[in-house]
């Protein structure tokens, strides 16, 4: 079963291409990981799918739907954790999941009692009457975290979650999502903390320069490499590089 499907998808922004023709075809019910370096096109790549930013060129499906032609059908299946999440600072974080809750067509009882529990699980229930503008960066993470959640999306799009994020609440979050998947539900997640995928994920697509480099099982990336993080570098080209060698200023035994 495939709960992504993504094809010949293009972003440009002015001479710059993002996202340079992707296709891929994301498993039902795994924990997968959207890996590559600093302006690989992840975020590029995660906003086309999500249906927050269109596409050049290029389809993607998800659960069945066209993001661009259906996508009232795609947005009450899925859940988003954009980067920067610009969340709505005035209210609580128990006003917020209210909010969200209702948003979604949830019946208000409902609501309640959902937001009571994950806020709950996520260590938030101290600070529920707080107002999100004074939350912390983990905070935040986390109450976008059970604002995605909240209508028990079948895929859950987050773009670098743990960002921020200690390791307390990483653990916090890490559990949530653990669960969610064993359920049956699809987490689709940005990282460059490839200890952290490797440790989390069943499924790997590999992007660098808007491009995929390499997908599949967990096994079938990393290959005969000892570890993710060194397929990763073969992968995207900077094995062997020696960053320092060009900064022959910088340290004690140079002139100051
Ligand atoms: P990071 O890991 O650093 O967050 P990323 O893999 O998420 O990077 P993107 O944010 O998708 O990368 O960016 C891909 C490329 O597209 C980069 O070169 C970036 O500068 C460019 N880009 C992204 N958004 C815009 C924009 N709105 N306008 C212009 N260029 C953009």
């Amino acid at each position: 079963m495939t709960s992504v499907r993504v094809r010949n998808l293009w972003k440009r922004f002015g001479q710059q291409v993002a996202v340079a023709g992707i296709d891929l075809d994301l498993p039902s019910g795994k924990f997968i990981g959207l890996v590559g370096p600093n302006g690989a096109g992840k975020t590029t790549t995660l906003s086309m799918v999500t249906g927050l930013l269109r596409p050049d060129q290029g389809s993607v499906e998800v659960v069945g739907h066209d993001v661009w032609r259906d996508p009232v059908e795609v947005k009450a299946r899925i859940g988003v954790l954009p980067e920067g999440l610009r969340l709505f600072e005035r209210l609580s974080g128990r006003e917020l999941l209210a909010y969200s809750g209702r948003l979604r067509g949830l019946p208000g009882a409902e609501v309640d009692k959902r937001a009571a529990q994950l806020l709950d699980v996520l260590d938030l229930a101290g600070a529920q009457h707080k107002l999100v503008v004074d939350y912390s960066t983990g905070m935040r993470k986390k109450i976008g975290l059970a604002a995605a959640l909240l209508h028990n999306p079948e895929v859950l799009f987050l773009d670098e979650p743990f960002e921020g994020v200690d390791p307390v609440s990483a653990q916090i979050i890490r559990g949530v999502l653990e669960r969610y998947t064993a359920s049956g539900a699809t987490v689709v997640f940005s990282s460059h903390v490839m200890e952290l995928v490797e440790s989390l994920c069943d499924w790997v697509a590999v992007l660098a320069a808007g491009r995929i480099r390499a997908h599949g099982t967990l096994a079938e990336v990393r290959g005969p490499a000892p570890s993710l993080q060194q397929a990763f570098l073969e992968l995207v080209g900077a094995q062997g590089r020696d960053a320092g060698s060009d900064l022959d200023w910088l340290g004690g035994g140079a002139a100051r």
